[in-house]
């Protein structure tokens, strides 16, 4: 494809990592382009009045990776740095994390360029609702799916379950996931990418001979992937000795409080001005020594010149491309870190969205128990197809990951065949 309109370095690094991808599996170069590039985009602007009475017009993004196996599904994101690249970037990978993890989904991802703490919660409805508003030619319960991601939350979802229910003139639950159970969300939803990444690190230190009970994490990022993972090491017995969020990281070798960490949060929105350990840099934070280090904020947070410098024994990427490609040939070259790759590590998330929309559509509900533990068998299988993969081809963790779930996307296409 000689288009340019994705052009991004996230993009460049989503790309580059399919190739290699589709190298290992030799795949029929007819093929290729079909399967990798991004089968539609939307940008709309979507104006807003400020509580001041000026109006504001903000971008928004949505790409659909691909339309082969299902609708497509993927998070919605509000930060100041999105753009159509890096929304074009997490698509794909959704689209190889739902083919890894079997659920009948394409990928995609949206986003809108804004700072969500600089809107009031009536400006934040107004922009929601106007982006569902915007969208709805696009989506469907049966074409695209959004759930939240970085800056978006349960709250944002009713709206935009609203907008889109006010539309067709009925309830209709299954247009979004991540919702507040009272909407229509699933039990589980709210911790399943943070508790399963976490369970998927307690599988590795099992086969890498750690006890929970004796190991240390270290989290990049305090949202809801971060902090639900924290909770959940803090009950296997694994000591959180770090945690950062965009105001900045704390440390302490000793353990941090979680609890308090979580209800200064909710007072105060962010962890500026807790006093919980020592105060570092984000940068620093991911250097200090720790079994597990779990990014669990933006991307390409691990890039060539700390590569060398993190100390830890595992490194879960919670976070949708934390690692960039030059620092993936260092941890490879130095081969004391073992990588649990994001395709992997965070796909709980859309698993237990997966049960949500399931639920929606038959107007059903499961316990929490059950949404967690049929989590845990997905995730388990995951694992195992993944380490077999690793071994089939002699290649990294994350291509075992990404060429099982690219493959599937590519048979797909084949059988489906090429309408003329
Ligand atoms: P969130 O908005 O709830 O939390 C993000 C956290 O990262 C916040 O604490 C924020 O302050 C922090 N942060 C932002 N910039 C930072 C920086 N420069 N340094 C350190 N911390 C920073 O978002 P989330 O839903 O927890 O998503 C986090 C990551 O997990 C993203 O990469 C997202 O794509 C990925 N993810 C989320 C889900 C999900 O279900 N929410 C599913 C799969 C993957």
């Amino acid at each position: 494809m000689n288009s340019n309109i994705y052009k991004s370095t996230v993009f460049d690094m989503a790309c580059l990592q399919f190739d290699r991808a589709a190298d290992i599996l030799q795949m029929d170069h007819r093929l290729r382009e079909r399967v990798k590039t991004p089968k539609r985009c939307m940008i709309v602007s979507c104006p807003i009045e400020l509580d001041t009475g000026e109006i504001v017009v903000y971008e928004g993004f949505r790409v659909q990776h691909h339309l082969s196996m299902g609708p497509t599904k993927g998070g919605l994101r509000f930060h100041p740095k999105v753009d159509l690249g890096e929304v074009a970037a997490l698509a794909m990978w959704m689209s190889w994390k739902c083919a890894l993890v079997d659920l009948p989904y394409g990928g995609a991802k949206g986003g809108i360029a804004v700072d969500p703490h600089t809107l009031s919660a009536n400006e934040l409805e107004h922009l929601s609702r106007r982006y569902m508003q915007e969208m709805i030619p696009f989506v469907g319960t049966n074409v695209d799916v959004m759930a939240p991601d970085m800056g978006t939350n349960e709250q944002i979802m009713a709206w935009m379950m609203d907008t889109y229910s006010s539309y067709v003139g009925s309830s209709a639950p299954a247009i979004v996931t991540g919702k507040p159970i009272g909407a229509g969300g699933s039990e589980g939803r709210r911790e399943a990418t943070g508790r399963g990444a976490a369970y998927l690190a307690r599988t590795y230190m099992q086969d890498l001979g750690i006890a929970p009970q004796s190991a240390t994490v270290i989290i990049q990022g305090f949202g809801n992937v971060g902090s639900e993972a924290a909770k959940a090491f803090v009950e296997y017995g694994t000591k959180v000795i770090g945690i950062s969020d965009v105001s900045g990281a704390f440390f302490n070798p000793k353990g941090l409080d979680i609890e308090d960490a979580l209800e200064h949060v909710a007072k105060n929105r962010s962890l500026a001005g807790w006093n919980g350990g020592d105060s570092l840099s984000n940068e620093e934070l991911l250097e200090q020594p720790c079994d597990l280090l779990m990014p669990a904020a933006l991307e390409r947070v691990i890039h060539a010149e700390n590569a060398s410098k993190i100390q830890c024994r595992i490194l879960c990427e919670a976070a949708n491309g934390p690692t960039t490609n030059e620092a993936d040939a260092i941890l490879l070259e130095r081969g004391d870190v073992l990588v649990i790759p994001d395709v992997l590590c965070n796909s709980g998330g859309v698993i237990v969205s997966y049960f949500e929309w399931v639920q929606d559509l038959q107007s059903t509900f499961w316990t929490r128990d059950e949404v967690l533990s049929k989590l845990y068998v997905i995730l388990e299988r995951a694992k195992t197809k993944v380490e077999k993969q690793k071994q089939r081809y002699g290649c990294s963790r994350r291509e075992a990951a990404l060429s099982l779930g690219i493959s599937k996307v590519a048979e797909a296409k084949r059988l489906r065949g090429l309408f003329p």
